[in-house]
């Protein structure tokens, strides 16, 4: 027990995927710029309890968790198969407006910009159309976000990562 990683968007940096916990790192900062991380977060399973010792850490919003329900099917879970949690993909940015912005450089010092500046200019006007079309596909700017309420099987991971590597090399062996 106690998997206990960084990861981003939480009140901590790093997060127990055993406990679906927010931890605190407690490593120097000097240690945090090199990727280094401690914790003093320790959880277990005792006879159909979740226990924690040390750092309690902040139970993640909208996540399953550990009530005891989801101990006792995880562990049981565990003695048969190895599963992930499945990731959805998310956008992270939906609209970006180059008026807004325009605005927000002017802000940074060049007030008389916005005034002087040109919305209706006809390759200013296609910039938003260019931004809206490539906002619609899949981008770099999206995340995985994980999705603890759904465990995927390991077992089907790797059948399906053989198919998809058979599938490429059909498509080059030709
Ligand atoms: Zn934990």
């Amino acid at each position: 027990m106690s998997d206990v990683r960084l990861r981003d968007g939480g009140p901590y940096s790093l997060y127990c995927y055993d406990c679906g916990r927010w931890i605190p790192n407690t490593a120097n900062a000097e240690m945090q710029k090199e990727g280094a991380y401690a914790h003093g977060h320790y959880c277990f399973v005792a006879s159909g309890e979740l226990k924690i010792v040390g750092e309690k850490g902040i139970k993640e919003e909208g996540c399953q968790g550990m009530d005891n329900l989801t101990i006792n099917w995880r562990e049981e879970v565990k003695k048969l198969f190895a599963y992930l949690w499945r990731v959805k993909k998310e956008k992270q940015f939906t609209s970006i407006n180059p008026t807004d912005v325009v605005n927000n450089m002017c802000e940074d010092g060049y007030e008389d910009m916005s005034e002087n500046f040109d919305y209706k200019d006809k390759d200013f006007i296609k910039a938003q159309e260019l931004l809206n079309a490539w906002l619609k596909h899949d981008s770099v700017l999206d995340m995985y976000e994980e999705d603890c309420k759904v465990a995927v099987l390991l077992d089907d991971v790797i059948e399906a990562a053989k198919r998809a590597r058979q599938n490429i090399e059909k498509r080059y062996s030709k």
